[in-house]
Parts: structure tokens; sequence; C-alpha cells
């Protein structure tokens, strides 16, 4: 069956499986919603689809726990916990609780309180993301969504430039195809469709950086910092560290430089290691909580440039988390991204599925809010990397963005409401971007920047709850189910 909507033809899914051989189940041939990936995006998505009697797919390439990097979060992704009903098992297992987060940073030092006055949220966690993403993988299962582990998806059938179908194998040569009405794709870096299929990714010039990390054992806690905080250490050369604390006792401990410095102080010392205990020697307050402690891991190198994808959305298909897009990790907000499109792109798809809009506009809505919230976090890491006062002009140069990465950004629709002021950016014709830089930087009541310093509370990264946060004439309801509303004044759609 098919149903007509603003001329876009969806293929209208139910949930009757026909039976392939799956060992323990058998994998549908069809579904309402196919999520590839089971990462915080992914199973955001599917614990938010499945309870509202929708037929949701999530296949999995690896067996769950499996090791994962992006340890700390943000308090603005406790909300979407909530929605999801995931909170209290979060809260339970026993993450560390990261009360704040402590810079080192540029020659200045500050703490961060997620607590003050003021703050909407007080706290959020370090987490062992193996533990976390396994917590969540769980919950969506128990949300009723149909969650099969070890299973790939190979590659996406488009008729017409509509996504329509997955093919897929699994760790026993099993392999198959499902029909889907609606597509995520949440596979993470891998980018099943949008980068390697469509090849829509784009890599900024800015921030092409590469973290070398690992785990230490009895280190000292940081001084004069919120229980559980990040620390955040610039170094006096090019880059910076990050020490998590973890709970099962262990700090991780990571450096972030761009990749020529990197090479170059390999190539000088000789191995990966060598460049890491360098920089270590560099940053005497990591070095501080380092005296005395062991490293108890080999270090792991990840690039982590940053990108994004030329669209987030297109027929019958959404991109998600790491998926459409990723920012260098100087401010933690991998998986605050990945859970704040998991539950987007679930809203827009349910509002479809129950006929209350159309499928271009609800891409839309996506489109905007999701595209204003990566660009934000684009533009604050830009801010944090201005003040970075490193002596080597190259990484100076390497985190600014380029004149490529500027085309486009939407300053004041991102920045709308957030910055006090912000209206001045569209009268300012020459460089919008510094001053947004002056407005971020500019301390309020003799406190600390209040752009840089508000970060990662739900005020800076808010979802579009209310009808001035609207986009393509939708605003977001949470309750009882996140939906898209339209905004008063524009007729639904
Ligand atoms: C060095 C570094 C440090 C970071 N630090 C932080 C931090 O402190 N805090 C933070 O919030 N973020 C951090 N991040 C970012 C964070 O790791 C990611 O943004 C986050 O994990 C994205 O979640 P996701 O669900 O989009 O993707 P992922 O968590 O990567 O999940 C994607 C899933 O898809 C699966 N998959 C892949 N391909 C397929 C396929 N073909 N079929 C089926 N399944 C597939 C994968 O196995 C994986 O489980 C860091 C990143 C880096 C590189």
């Amino acid at each position: 069956m098919v149903i007509v909507l603003s001329r876009t033809v969806i293929p209208q899914l139910d949930a009757k499986t026909t039976p392939l051989n799956d060992g323990e189940r058998d994998v549908r041939e069809r579904t309402q919603v196919l999520i590839a990936g089971g990462g915080p995006a992914g199973t955001t998505a599917a614990a938010l689809l499945a309870p509202q009697g929708f037929d949701v797919v999530l296949l999995e390439r690896e067996r769950f726990p499996r090791y994962h990097i992006g340890e700390s979060l943000l308090p603005s992704l406790l909300p979407v916990l909530d929605v999801m009903g995931a909170r209290e098992t979060v809260e339970q297992h026993g993450f560390v609780r990261k009360n704040g987060a402590f810079y080192g940073w540029g020659g200045q030092e500050w703490a961060l309180r997620f607590d003050e006055p003021g703050r909407p949220a007080t706290h959020s966690f370090q987490v062992i993301r193996s533990q976390f993403d396994h917590l969540l993988l769980q919950h969506a299962r128990h949300q009723g969504a149909d969650v099969r582990e070890e299973t790939r998806v190979r590659h996406i059938a488009m008729t017409d430039g509509r996504a329509m179908s997955a093919s897929w194998s699994d760790r026993d040569g099993r392999d198959g195809d499902i029909d889907f009405a609606h597509l995520i794709d949440a596979t993470g870096r891998a980018g099943v469709l949008g980068a390697r299929q469509l090849r829509t990714r784009r890599v900024h010039d800015v921030f092409r950086n590469i973290a070398a990390w690992g785990y230490w054992r009895d280190s000292a806690p940081l001084p004069d910092a919120p229980e559980g905080a990040i620390g955040v250490f610039s170094l006096p050369g090019a880059g910076w560290f990050w020490a998590i604390p973890l709970h099962d006792g262990t700090l991780s401990v990571g450096l972030v430089t761009d990749k020529r410095s990197f090479n170059q102080t390999k190539d000088n010392l000789g191995s990966v290691d060598a460049v890491y205990h360098e920089a270590l020697a560099q940053c005497p307050l990591l070095a501080r909580m380092l005296e005395g402690a062991q490293q108890v891991s080999d270090l792991k190198v990840e690039s982590d440039y940053s990108y994004t994808s030329e669209a987030f959305c297109g027929p019958g298909y959404y991109l998600t988390g790491d998926a459409a897009c990723f920012l260098d990790p100087l401010l933690s907000t991998g998986v605050h991204l990945a859970m704040y499109s998991g539950l987007l792109s679930a809203a827009a798809i349910a509002t479809v599925l129950r006929g209350e809009t159309d499928e271009a506009t609800a891409r839309r809505f996506y489109q905007t809010t999701y595209q204003r919230a990566y660009e934000r976090l684009l533009i604050l890491v830009g801010a944090f990397y201005r003040i970075h006062a490193g002596r080597d002009a190259y990484f100076r140069q390497a985190q600014q963005l380029s004149h490529r990465d500027q085309q486009g950004l939407h300053l004041h629709e991102s920045f709308l409401n957030i910055i006090t002021g912000a209206e001045d950016l569209h009268d300012a014709q020459e460089h919008p971007l510094d001053l947004l830089y002056e407005k971020l930087r500019s301390p309020l009541n003799g406190r600390h920047p209040h752009g840089l310093g508000g970060h990662g509370t739900s005020h800076m990264l808010p979802l579009p709850t209310t009808p001035d946060q609207a986009a393509a004439g939708l605003y977001l309801t949470l309750t009882p189910h996140p939906t898209l509303r339209p905004a008063p004044g524009h007729p639904r759609p």
C-alpha cells in the first residue's frame, strides 16, 4: 500500500514479518523504521519510536558491550534521557557524577560548576562508553525495538532518489534485504549512507586534529575543581589534554593536536608514546595529577577531523549523530549531538507516520534545527581555540574557521535568543564571526565569559520546544511522545 502526501510517495509498511533464518529469531523483511547503528543516536531514536507502536528494527554491526571513545557527557543531554525514559537507569549505574569542568586554558584557570544559580542542569556523567551504550541498547530493546547485534548494514537501495531498502549480513554469513518506510543512518563515523554511498560528507578546513589517549590508575584529584569535573588543559605550544575520571577508578587522559605538529614530533621523538609523554611534561597541572600514577593501557590514536554533510536528510532517510556531522572533542559535544539528532529524527518520523505533517516539511525542520545546533557548537569551539594562546602559529591557524568553512553558516539563526545582541550580527557585513567571538568572550557581571562559561547547559543547547524556536513552521513538543506541532500562524502542512 502507498499513501500520497504532498506529492511524496511513502511506502506504508506494516509490521508483518516474513521469516528469514536468524538463529535466535527471524529478521523481518520489512519495517516502518530501520535504524542502522546502535550508538547513542540510533538507540535514542529507537527508544522513542518503538513505544509509540511503530515497527522499529535496529541493526548494529558489533556485539555490545563494545569499546568507544567519548566519555564526558554534557548536562544538556539529561532532558533527552528523561524523554526516552532512561534517566534512572543511567543515574543508578554508578557512573562518575560530573558536577562541572575545570579549564587551564590560554594562560587562565577557571572552574565551572553546573549547579551554580541560573544554570538549568546540575550535573552530568563521565561514562565508560561500552557500558553507557550497552544500557541504551538494552533500553531500546525493552522499549520494543527489534535490535539485532553483529548485523551489518551493507548497502541502501534507492529508487528515484528515495531510500527504500537495506541489504545486511550477519556474523554467521547470513544476509538479506529489509524494506523500510524511513531510514535513520546512525552508523557514526562509518557513515554507511551519507559518507560511503552518497558521498555528501565534507571535511572542514578547521579542526583537522588527531587524538592519542590512554588510561591511568592512582592519579591525584584535580585541585580546586568541582567533583567529577573534566579537566581541559591547553599546551604552551600546540594542542591540549583532557582528563576524565571514570567509575572503574581510571583516569582517561587524551592529547589532541593537529596532525602536522603530531607527526613532526613523532618523527623527532620516534613514537606516539614519546609524543604523548613529552606533551604531558609540558602540562604541569596534569603532570602533578599523574605523579605516582601508572598508565594501565596502550595508547589509542584516532584522527578526529571535523566534518559536516551537504544535507542531513533526504527522501526516506535521516543522518544522525556522527553519521551527519562531527565536531572536534574540545567541548565534549558528540554524544549530545547524537542524542539530540536521534530525538529530532524520531519526532520528525513519528509526525509523518501519523499523517500530521508532510515529509518535506518534517525534513526542513530536521535540517534546520540540527544544523543550528551543530553550527552553534562549531562556532563555540572556534571561539575557545581563539583564546588558546599557544606558541605554535601553525596550530593557531589550523583552528581558525576558514573562508570556506564560514560559507553557509547561519550565525544569526544559530545564536538567536542565546547571546544578547545577536541582532547586530545581521548588520555586521564585514566580520560577523569576529563580532560573535567578541560577544562570546565578554564577561558578564565580572564573571567568566557567559557564552563560553555556560557551555554544556541546556541554556546554550536548547531543544526547539517553543513556537519562537520553530523551524519550517514547526516546533517540538515532548509529551506524551516527541512530536512536531505547527507554530501559531502556521497551518498544519
Ligand atoms: C578522540 C575523541 C574524543 C571524544 N570525546 C568525546 C567526549 O568526551 N564527549 C562526547 O560527548 N563525545 C566525544 N567524542 C565524540 C563521540 O565519540 C561521538 O560523537 C558519539 O559517539 C557519536 O554517537 P553516534 O551514535 O552518532 O555514533 P557511534 O557512537 O559511533 O555509534 C555508531 C554505531 O554504528 C555501528 N555501525 C557502524 N557501521 C555500521 C553498519 N554498516 N551497520 C550497522 N552498524 C554499524 C557502530 O558499530 C557503532 O556502534 C569524541 C570523539 C573522539 C574521536
